[in-house]
């Protein structure tokens, strides 16, 4: 049957690449249709219960700026909060938080459910309707039939997934839900080029076996950080301890000598797994010299007793997999509630796709999330969320929108993937990113709310408190740079305490923050006075004393825009440019690129690769 009502979006698939997408069009005034297996695993967490890390919490700061649901829940549902790399510069601070994963699940139901302009459907999606080469609706397992003017597919692991547990495999999306085949059979026949990749997963355990008092405790800051910038602490949960043990050379040779039982080792897998998250027996493989791995022991939530081994991945069967478990100090007498697994999948090139996550092929068909090829809930959350602003783009007959790499992680992850493909799963890391000093997580609402706005994701409330927050910054920097110490003034010898040697000058409040041994704190105790808001003055320090930095970015940033249009000679010797890798330079080579920005899009070809192409212009100038 035709379904009465026409969508202006259809969403496939509620994880959290289908969960942000269908939210964002709906927040855009689309009439829009989340449709999934089971509503029970909206915002599922398929593996860890935890929100954010190092590149991850940039994302989701990123998908909160624009409106997103991810912070929001993850301040609801979070049971323990760290601040990593809180000793390092900001560009790499990141946010992490274990969250229950029954209450995460709940709080992104709750904002789906009360969100206008959206309708859940419980039901597998078997089919596309196109016609040409335009999408225009889905069709149901049983055969019902949506129309819309845009979809998103966003169907994580659940494409063609075989579940894998040592020599034993079944098909399955993830444990305990069916796999996706009529449709990844349909996208097979489209001219996608697809391809395999795997995860894994640890088994669980029963904390009521385990024995904590020989781990190391691990608890979470205090006060604990916020994810959301529109959260607060009082959302919090109560906070629980993670734990710390370690493998032993008894889990090794438990683990060596189940190898021959290893899907992965007997060959039964084909598709690549991800690189920084390998099992346990990948590890105990490839680092032959190291004795020990360390486990977080982390909780799945405040009502449940189950344990999360991070760490411990792991395909093996189940035998191998329970003695490896008991070899562990802590855990000799742990009792598995679920074995570990790995998941093969089908995805889907993302070169295939155009920036806006839009398929070259398929018009009005938008894909995004783990069938692109990344791995982690933070990754498809914001793939998720572009795609439904672009649908609903698309839907409002409005042009595409996406971020540059230079405005956000978005637009580093998006850009790689287009740009790249993956071979393997794609995971950010800020290392990915060239202008991490200004992509950081504590300025992401500065970078984004106001595009939100604009793009008509962000509400009168946060957008009123944004404001407050940009004026705040905006006045006690001026506080800051008018407020002048005289050497032989009480406030300087406020400052003498902490300055290495004693001032002889007149210096603003300013001046004092841009030195090392001189924070926020002292220049409130120095001034007498300071920000009313706490986040106002973790901002003003970051600027203030990374300036220089941040302001040499802003100016390479500048030149790179402005050069794009500058030709470049066809008889420019690529081998002459300095610092290319051999890969660049033969890109460069075979394709001869007539202008810069036509070389910055070629597959590969990196803004540091353009950055030295442009010094070299100008030396042969
Ligand atoms: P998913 O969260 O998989 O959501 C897909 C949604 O689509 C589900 O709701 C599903 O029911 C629905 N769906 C699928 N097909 C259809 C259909 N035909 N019709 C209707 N609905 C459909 N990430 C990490 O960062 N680290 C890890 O170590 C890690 N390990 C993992 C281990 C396992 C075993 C699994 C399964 C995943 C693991 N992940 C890991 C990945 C993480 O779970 C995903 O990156 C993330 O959930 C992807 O989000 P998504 O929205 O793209 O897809």
């Amino acid at each position: 049957m035709d379904y009465p009502n026409r969508f202006d979006v259809i969403v496939i698939g509620g994880g959290h690449a289908g969960t942000e997408a269908a939210l964002s069009a709906a927040r855009m005034g689309c009439q829009t249709l989340l449709l999934t297996h089971n509503i029970e695993t909206l915002g599922q967490m398929s593996c860890n219960p935890a929100i954010g890390g190092i590149g991850k919490s940039h994302l989701v700061k990123e998908i909160d700026a624009l409106g997103g649901a991810m912070g929001e829940a993850t301040d609801r549902a979070g049971i323990q909060f760290r601040t990593l790399n809180a000793r390092k510069g900001p560009a790499v601070r990141a946010t992490r938080a274990q969250a229950d994963r029954v209450l995460y699940k709940a709080a992104i139901r709750e904002m789906l459910e009360n969100q206008p302009n959206l309708t859940l459907f419980q039901q597998a999606a078997d089919d596309l309707i196109v016609d040409g080469d335009e999408a225009k609706g889905v069709v149901t397992q049983t055969g019902i039939r949506f129309h819309a003017s845009s979809v998103v597919l966003t169907t994580g692991t659940f494409l063609g997934g075989v579940i894998h547990l040592g020599m034993q495999n079944h098909s399955g999306g993830r444990a305990g839900d069916p796999s996706t085949i009529g449709l990844a059979e349909r996208l097979r026949e489209l001219p996608f080029n697809v391809g395999r990749l795997k995860t894994g997963t640890p088994p669980r355990i029963d904390g009521k076996t385990v024995d904590f008092s020989v781990m190391e405790e691990q608890w979470g800051d205090d006060p604990t950080p916020i994810m959301s910038f529109m959260g607060d602490r009082s959302q919090h949960p109560e906070q629980m301890c993670c734990f710390i043990t370690r493998t032993t050379e008894r889990t090794h040779d438990i683990i060596r000598g189940g190898l021959d039982r290893s899907p992965m080792f007997a060959g039964d897998i084909e598709g690549i797994g991800p690189r920084y998250c390998p099992s346990i027996e990948d590890k105990v493989h490839r680092f032959a010299d190291k004795n020990s791995h360390q486990i977080f022991v982390e909780p799945e939530g405040l009502n449940t007793h189950e344990l999360y081994p991070n760490g411990i991945s792991t395909s093996l069967p189940f035998d191998v997999q329970l003695e490896a478990v008991r070899s562990i100090p802590g855990f000799e007498n742990a009792h598995v509630t679920r074995p570990g697994y790995a998941i093969e999948y089908d995805f889907l090139n993302p070169q295939d796709l155009r920036h806006t996550l839009e398929t070259k092929f398929i018009h009005n068909l938008w894909f995004a999330g783990q069938i692109n090829g990344t791995t982690g809930y933070e990754e498809a959350g914001a793939q998720g969320l572009l795609a439904g602003i672009n649908a609903a783009r698309r839907a409002q007959g409005q042009d595409g929108w996406y971020p540059r790499r230079d405005e956000a992680y978005l637009g580093v992850l998006v850009d790689d993937l287009i740009t790249m493909g993956t071979k393997e799963p794609y995971r950010m890391f800020t290392s990915r990113a060239e202008y991490r000093l200004i992509l950081r997580e504590d300025n992401a609402d500065l970078r984004l709310t106001e595009t939100g706005r604009k793009l008509g994701l962000v509400d009168d409330r946060r957008w009123q408190r944004f404001n407050e927050k940009r004026e705040g910054i905006a006045t006690e920097r001026q506080r800051l740079d008018t407020t002048k110490v005289r050497p032989a003034s009480e406030q300087a010898q406020v400052a003498n305490r902490y300055l290495k040697s004693p001032m002889k000058d007149a210096l603003s409040l300013s001046d004092l923050l841009r030195r090392p041994e001189i924070g926020y704190d002292q220049v409130a105790e120095i001034g007498g006075e300071r920000a009313g808001d706490d986040t106002v003055a973790g901002q003003v320090e970051i600027q203030i004393k990374y300036e220089g930095y941040i302001s040499r970015q802003e100016a390479e940033i500048d030149r790179l825009r402005r050069n794009e249009d500058l030709p470049l000679p066809v008889d420019l010797d690529y081998d002459a440019v300095g610092g290319l890798s051999n890969e660049i330079t033969q890109k460069l080579k075979e394709v001869r690129p007539e202008t810069v920005a036509q070389a910055s899009r070629i597959q590969g070809v990196t803004p540091a690769a353009i950055s030295q192409l442009l010094i070299h212009l100008k030396k042969r100038d």
